[in-house]
């Protein structure tokens, strides 16, 4: 068995947190399954590495003091915290420990998870010996279980890091399968909600018989998600009902299942939808397995 858990990336702005992420996570930000509905809005990548599984999740409320220092910061994300595995603790190598972090690692100071000190920047090293006064500087400010030094932005020493954070995993299984771009689940709610508008905006005058498949989702670079769903009906004549005068129908179907979706996958969606016509389809059984009306739901 391999190792797996989550793991969140903490430090104040600028110190190379999201640069450092983009390295570590290699492959595209998985869609996650409703087996970690709890999760859902704060996880920000997966590595999926042969030694084992890395989820990173956000801990918002921890990188700065709303108001004043020495606020508290807020339960979520106490709780967020204490129900990692790993924390890193990002420092750049340049600048001296202060405040902002001194706030942050007052945070954890009661809280047994392993803290790694990451210092990063170290391409602006004149002399890498220097990160020995650096991490002389770090250790007495607070309990690290290890520091590594890296650049994140030249990938320098990233496969280092890699190891030491599995290595504090636990033994388990993998929360979310290598390859998983989406679920079953998430991909027969969307289709539920598109066919929902479409029942809903064409005052029944489609069949339920209408299906919808959802054909591709995947993260795009500007973090919007990207959704292909084809709906399919029985009869031509349905298919000009549902794109409607213009295509003023499928547009209003399109605005309003984006809508539900932005809000439950809370962030921004493309949603592009098609109308195909494929007579018969609910007496081939082959098309009801993609439709999703297999019997193992
Ligand atoms: P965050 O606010 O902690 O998420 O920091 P970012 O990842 O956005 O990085 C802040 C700035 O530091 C950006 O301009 C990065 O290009 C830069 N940066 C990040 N990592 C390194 C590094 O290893 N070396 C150098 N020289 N710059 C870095
Ligand atoms: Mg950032």
């Amino acid at each position: 068995m391999g190792k797996s858990g989550f793991v969140t990336i903490i430090g104040r702005p600028n110190v190379g947190k999201s640069t450092l992420i983009n390295r570590l996570v290699h492959t595209k930000m998985a869609i996650v399954s409703d087996k970690a509905q709890t999760t859902r809005d704060v996880i920000q990548g997966i590595l999926h590495h042969k030694d084992g599984q890395v989820v990173f999740v956000d801990t918002p409320g921890i990188h700065k003091p709303r108001h004043e220092l020495g606020n508290r910061i807020n339960q979520r994300a106490l709780h967020a915290i204490d129900h990692v595995d790993v924390i890193i603790f990002v420092m750049p190598y340049n600048e001296k420990i202060g405040e902002g972090d001194r706030f942050i690692l007052d945070q954890l100071k009661d809280i047994s998870t392993p803290v790694i000190c990451v210092i990063n920047k170290l391409d602006l090293a004149q002399n890498k010996n220097d990160v020995l006064r650096v991490i002389e500087q770090v250790q007495r400010a607070y309990d690290f279980v290890e520091f590594v030094p890296i650049s994140a932005l030249e990938n320098d020493n990233i496969d280092r890091l890699t190891d030491v954070i599995i290595s504090y995993l636990p033994e388990g299984e993998p929360f979310y399968p290598d390859d998983v771009v989406m679920t079953k689940a998430e991909s027969w709610w969307i289709a539920e909600v598109v066919r929902e508008k479409v029942l809903r905006l064409t005052n029944d005058e489609i069949p339920h018989s209408v299906a919808v498949v959802v054909t591709k989702m995947e993260e795009n670079e500007d973090g919007y998600l990207d959704i292909d769903a084809d709906i399919i009906v029985e009869k031509k004549t349905q298919k000009g009902i549902i794109i409607g005068n213009q295509g003023s129908m499928i547009k209003t179907i399109g605005m309003q299942a984006r809508k539900d979706l932005n809000q439950r996958f809370k962030r921004n969606i493309y949603l592009n939808l098609y109308v195909k016509h494929e007579s018969d389809w609910r007496n081939k059984p082959h098309r009801l397995l993609e439709f999703g009306y297999g019997n193992d739901k």
